[in-house]
């Protein structure tokens, strides 16, 4: 289920704390990608993805894969 993009789960949200995450994200404020959209930013998907690695959003949807900064998430 693709989570809601709200309040709750930016705050949730692991996504600062990510190998993946540069300044760029920082700049435009971009997180929460499961919810929202892929990055605008450069990804560099040979780093490991922290979404699957204990993130409450990832774990209360029920989510699967990982990289959703890179390949946006479908309904
Ligand atoms: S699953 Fe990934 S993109 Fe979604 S809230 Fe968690 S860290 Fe952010």
């Amino acid at each position: 289920m693709k989570p809601k993009n709200n309040a709750e789960n930016f705050g949730e949200c692991i996504c600062i704390r990510c190998p993946l995450y540069t300044d760029c994200n920082k700049n435009k404020a971009e997180r929460l990608f499961c919810a929202r959209t892929k990055s605008e930013c450069a990804m560099d998907s040979s780093k490991m993805c922290l979404c699957p690695t204990g993130c409450p959003v990832y774990e209360k949807s029920q989510l699967a894969g990982a990289y959703f900064c890179a390949v946006e998430l479908k309904d």
